[in-house]
């Protein structure tokens, strides 16, 4: 079997720029929800003194994480504020004091077994650093370990722009050799595989010397094809294993977690500071001086700009993430969440999303879908409201990767048609559950 992909302009313009803090920021806004689940319920109230690492969000729920205070200072509002999905969740926003002093609570924790060491996790507040943002807690709290054959480290890093899994592994190595670390004592994992595209020399370099002093270390270089880093392509590119239609990593003994997600657990473990702050990418064809920066989480993306010298051209379009699957930021104020590895701000040229032409039939779509979809059939069917048809073409396999919209010659709203379509099976198949027919 051969998993396909594309040849994208990788831009990785920041891969040298080691990452520098910015000003803390004069507010910064956190909002419950920066990860995959309920939302965190919010235990501070207006006026309150917060340092940082004070709780202020707590787990709501199993699939919940808490919520840490970013900088010093007082609750200045509690509000509503609109995410990139539309979706309105609640926000703690704090005046910073400007002295970024730290919690008195903030001690490193002292796991001794796997369910300790779980439980630690949960504290740190830690999700998926790579954009997905599922709680990490959960993805390690497996309940058979003998089921899990190696972790899959994933730094394949393949959407254009962005670089700040890249300097994790410069600068970070040390950490991501502490949490493989982590992992064998604690969970008794005993092979881990570091896949990384051959774009990314360096850091290949560095974490194969670590790897040569560490056992049961891989560093797996894989082609620079997008969508090297997406989960099941990763998983069948470095073990050959395939992950069945709607399971998990852990259905075929995989654990897959980001590199910078590994090395966040390490420094959680030794500094017991949770996840309050993150390195991002900023750059795109607006931006004057593109660099990777390191913001308070809750920080307004403008702010980001500000500190890369603003902006050479009027931005069109800015997105949290790569232009590959991206989403676009509501607003310049919104801020930098949990997961936000890189701010993109696109010109109007680079923005403009060009002249749709009717479909030629080349099979250009189907031929570089990652899983071999019909992209041109599931635009046909989702236009007609075929469910039973979007079913049989097994769209709800679709990763949204947007291979299929980037190889299209007449420019075809693919993988926006592919995200509705989704919508629509799964408002099909329960109705014909209702109906009594599944
Ligand atoms: S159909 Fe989905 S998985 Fe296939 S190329 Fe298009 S967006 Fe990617
Ligand atoms: S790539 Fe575009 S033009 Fe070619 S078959 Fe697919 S939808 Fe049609």
């Amino acid at each position: 079997m051969k998993l396909h992909g594309i040849k994208v302009q990788h831009r990785k313009n920041t891969a040298g720029c080691a990452p520098v803090r910015i000003p803390v920021p004069d507010e910064v806004c956190i909002p419950m929800s920066m990860h995959i689940g309920k939302p965190s319920k919010i235990v501070v109230k207006r006026g309150d003194e917060v340092k940082v690492g004070t709780l202020i969000g707590e787990r709501d729920g199993f699939v919940s994480v808490p919520v840490h205070a970013s900088v010093s200072g007082t609750v200045s509002k509690i509000e509503d504020i609109t995410m990139s999905t539309g979706q309105k969740v609640p926000a703690v926003f704090i005046k910073s004091d400007g002295l970024n002093e730290k919690s008195e609570d903030i001690k490193p924790p002292v796991p001794t077994d796997f369910q300790s060491f779980v439980d630690a996790v949960n504290q740190s507040g830690i999700v998926g650093l790579g954009g997905a943002g599922f709680p990490t807690f959960i993805k390690l709290n497996v309940d058979d370990l003998d089921k899990i054959e190696e972790v899959v480290i994933n730094a394949a890093e393949c959407e254009p722009y962005i670089t700040s899994d890249t300097r994790t592994m410069i600068d970070k190595a040390e950490y991501v050799f502490k949490g493989i670390e982590a992992g064998k004592k604690y969970m008794g994992i005993k092979r881990f595989i570091i896949g990384i595209e051959d774009n990314k020399k360096e850091a290949i370099k560095i974490m194969g010397e670590y790897a040569a002093k560490t056992d049961g270390v891989e560093v797996k270089v894989l082609p620079s094809i997008y969508p090297q880093g997406g989960e099941k392509v990763l998983v069948y590119n470095t073990t050959g294993k395939i992950i069945p239609k709607g399971g998990l990593p852990l259905a075929v003994g995989v654990i897959v977690i980001n590199v910078t997600t590994m090395a966040n657990i390490a420094e959680y473990l030794e500094t017991g500071m949770p996840l309050v702050e993150k390195c991002v990418t900023v750059d795109g064809s607006a931006v004057k001086e593109p660099a990777n920066v390191i913001a308070p989480i809750g920080t307004p993306v403008e702010k980001l700009f500000e500190a890369c010298g603003g902006f050479k051209r009027e931005p069109s379009k800015i997105i949290y993430g790569g232009p590959m699957m991206g989403i676009s930021v509501p607003s310049a104020s919104a801020p930098v969440l949990k997961m936000t590895n890189a701010v993109i701000a696109m010109d109007e040229k680079e923005a403009t999303p060009p002249k749709t032409t009717p479909c030629i039939n080349c099979g250009n779509c189907l031929r570089h879908c990652p899983f071999k979809l019909d992209p041109k059939g599931i635009m046909s069917a989702y236009n007609i409201g075929d469910g039973e048809a979007l079913e049989a073409l097994n769209v709800d396999l679709c990763m949204e990767c947007g291979c299929c919209s980037y190889v299209c010659p007449a420019k075809r709203p693919l993988v926006q048609t592919n995200k509705m379509a989704k919508v629509k099976l799964r408002e099909y198949l329960a109705s014909k559950k209702e109906e009594g027919t599944k």
